[in-house]
């Protein structure tokens, strides 16, 4: 099974970073082997190299690697705000 990568909602999310669909799903970008959340500051870079995954999990397994700027891999930061996370630079 594979979930339709032109998702118009979920596509939509991604376009509007919007952070109420974090926790939903997470997507991956094949050129580069990154997932991340929909509220990302990183920009996909084409439709056709997105896959969508429900879960950071699923994505993983996918062969995917976390972001480093949203951090898709750590559910309990899900729901703060973009700017906090931008902020965080304790690495
Ligand atoms: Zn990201």
């Amino acid at each position: 099974m594979k979930p339709d990568p032109t998702d118009p909602i979920r596509w939509n999310a991604i376009l509007t970073r919007d952070r109420s669909m974090d926790g939903r799903f997470v997507y991956g970008t094949l050129s580069t082997g990154i997932y991340c959340r929909p509220s990302c500051a990183s920009r996909p870079a084409r439709p056709e190299s997105v896959v969508f995954h429900e879960t950071a999990e699923a994505a993983r397994e996918g062969g995917f690697r976390a972001c480093l700027r949203c951090h898709p891999d750590q559910p309990e930061t899900w729901g703060l705000t973009s700017n906090l996370l931008t902020q965080g630079r304790s690495r």
